[in-house]
């Protein structure tokens, strides 16, 4: 009873997952990367392993001690915070874009007034 994915499939989140963990993943790829990560077990678990093992084996022979568990949570909850407030800049950019041909309807009836 596997739980069907809205946007993408375990396969393309498989390919995805590469481009995510070398942040290369962005926009809408990577919000429905982490939307079927919440919803797909499976997928949450070999994303884990993935993280581990690139993490880990990238980090061999550094001293310095690691917790790759909690890396993992604090780069999802990075990538959500991104997310959000690149939408919060969208729709700032869509209300400033409404207000200024608000105003350029405005100056053109002054304009046409003036004729
Ligand atoms: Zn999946």
């Amino acid at each position: 009873m596997k739980r069907k994915p809205k946007s993408i499939d375990c396969k393309e989140f498989t390919r995805l997952m590469p481009l995510w963990l070398s942040d290369e993943l962005k926009g809408r790829k990577a919000y429905q990367f982490l939307e079927h990560m919440d919803n797909c077990a499976e997928c949450r678990e070999e994303l884990h392993i993935q993280f581990l093992v690139i993490e880990g084996t990238a980090r061999l022979e550094s001293a310095a001690s690691f917790n790759l568990d909690e890396e993992l949570d604090n780069k999802v909850r990075l990538y959500r915070e991104k997310l959000n407030s690149s939408r919060i800049l969208n729709g700032v950019i869509y209300t400033l874009e409404a207000i200024s041909v608000a105003i350029l309807v405005w100056v053109m009836s002054l304009v046409i007034a003036t004729l």
